[in-house]
């Protein structure tokens, strides 16, 4: 598969860093980020490359070469007048026969490009956006997506959002099938030219051939909780270049094992108010989205798993409980935390109750505390358990997370054999 790297960006916020440079070619522990994304794609076998260059391209082209010094073959695409991001995949429309990894050199990244792929090819869509969680979705665009993952709505971070909306946030890596490049109503030929306002005419990526796919079911969101960081202002350069010493970046790639904290959702996350379905009682314990977020810097996935019968009970609906999960993941973003996965089991093994849904009346493998919701996790994120821990306020957590061989800690009293025991969320990550 070919990947076409978007690296004629100008990079006038970061000129403070590096004035002469061009920003892909900006330096971190010594080594240009280009190259360290080359080296990224050329290591997982994408060894065909096309650089699309403008702004100082001389520095580039001179730098990589065809690329054989590194491993990989590299074509560029040198825009004379500026055509927007997309202008570019448009001129070259007759090379693109196949999909595509479409990156941008602006942002740092270390994925797992082949299960990124996978999944593109698994949902047959046109294109697939990688997106991810991050530390201030109430400030960047989110994307809405339905059941099957399918994008319903692209907020920009200036359109009017809904109250509660999932962390889910568009990190500028694509893979894209040629024919969605065919679906706007661009005039190739006139791309480049001065149009009728005198001004050039552009093509925006996101506005005008992305964003149009919204709703047709045929774009879909690859959610990851892999490193991709924009460094595009000298305060997120500075993070991104300390992540790397930290080792950070490419630990998170999902190729590593990763370690995890499970984390139980009502009496751990929120206030404990029995069976919660109505959204309004739900409620963040203190001291929450502060832990959370610690649990991220540390290098930790935060991943719920919470048992929820009121589905299977007909208290509420898969809807409600999307709704009540938004709220969760909106409350604790406005404080700089967010969670990597939340699994939740609708079943409930006791039938014969007036308004339950009987096909969810079972005897599931996932019900705590037996550890289907910790090892499903695991299989999806490549979860080292050994390496991990499970936090909740109940029996039933600290057995599974036994079961499926986490270390465990209790928060509240009782004694089944936990590894720690604590009195709050806080308190734990305090010793992790
Ligand atoms: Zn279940």
């Amino acid at each position: 598969m070919k990947a076409i790297i978007m690296a004629g960006g100008k990079g006038t916020r970061i000129t403070s860093v590096a004035s002469d440079v061009p920003k892909p070619m900006i330096q971190i522990e010594g080594k240009p980020v280009l190259e360290r994304e080359i080296e990224c794609l050329r290591d997982q076998g994408f060894r065909d490359l096309i650089i699309t260059v403008s702004h100082l391209a001389d520095t580039i082209i001179n730098y990589f070469g065809d690329g054989s010094r590194f491993g990989v073959h590299i074509e560029y695409f040198k825009e004379e007048t500026p055509l927007g991001n997309a202008g570019a995949l448009l001129k070259m429309r007759d090379k693109l026969t196949s999909p595509f990894l479409l990156l941008n050199a602006d942002s740092i990244f270390d994925i797992n490009f082949n299960r990124f792929v996978g999944y593109h090819q698994k949902k047959g869509g046109l294109v697939t956006l990688f997106t991810h969680p991050n530390s201030h979705p109430y400030d960047s665009g989110v994307l809405i997506v339905d059941n099957n993952n399918a994008v319903e709505q692209w907020l920009t971070k200036e359109d009017e959002r809904p109250q509660w909306y999932a962390n889910r946030v568009n990190a500028g890596l694509h893979v894209i099938n040629p024919a969605a490049l065919d679906m706007s109503d661009i005039d190739v030929e006139m791309v480049g030219t001065e149009g009728a306002d005198g001004k050039i005419i552009k093509v925006d990526l996101d506005r005008q051939i992305l964003k149009p796919l919204c709703g047709s079911g045929k774009m879909f969101c690859y959610d990851s909780p892999e490193y991709v960081k924009d460094m595009g202002t000298p305060d997120r350069y500075e993070t991104v270049c300390t992540d790397y010493s930290k080792g950070l970046v490419e630990a998170k790639n999902l190729n590593n094992k990763q370690k995890a904290v499970f984390l139980d959702r009502d009496g751990t996350i929120n206030k404990h108010v029995g069976f919660l379905s109505n959204i309004d009682d739900f409620e963040l314990l203190p001291g929450v989205p502060e832990a959370i977020r610690e649990i991220n810097e540390k290098g930790f996935l935060a991943i719920v798993v919470t048992n929820q019968p009121v589905i299977a009970r007909g208290e509420a609906t898969y809807k409600q409980l999307q709704e009540i999960h938004n709220k969760m993941e909106t409350l604790l973003g406005l404080k700089g935390a967010y969670l990597d996965g939340i699994y939740f089991c609708p079943h409930h093994p006791h039938k014969g109750y007036e308004g339950e849904v009987p096909e969810l009346k079972i005897e599931c493998d996932c019900r705590k505390p037996k550890p289907g919701l910790i090892l499903k996790a695991a299989r999806d994120f490549n979860i080292d358990l050994s390496q991990s821990w499970i936090i909740g306020d109940g029996e039933n957590d600290i057995r599974a997370g036994k079961a499926a061989g986490c270390k465990t800690t209790l928060i509240g009293v009782g004694n089944y054999e936990q590894d720690k025991t604590v009195e709050s969320l806080e308190d734990f990550v305090k010793c992790i």
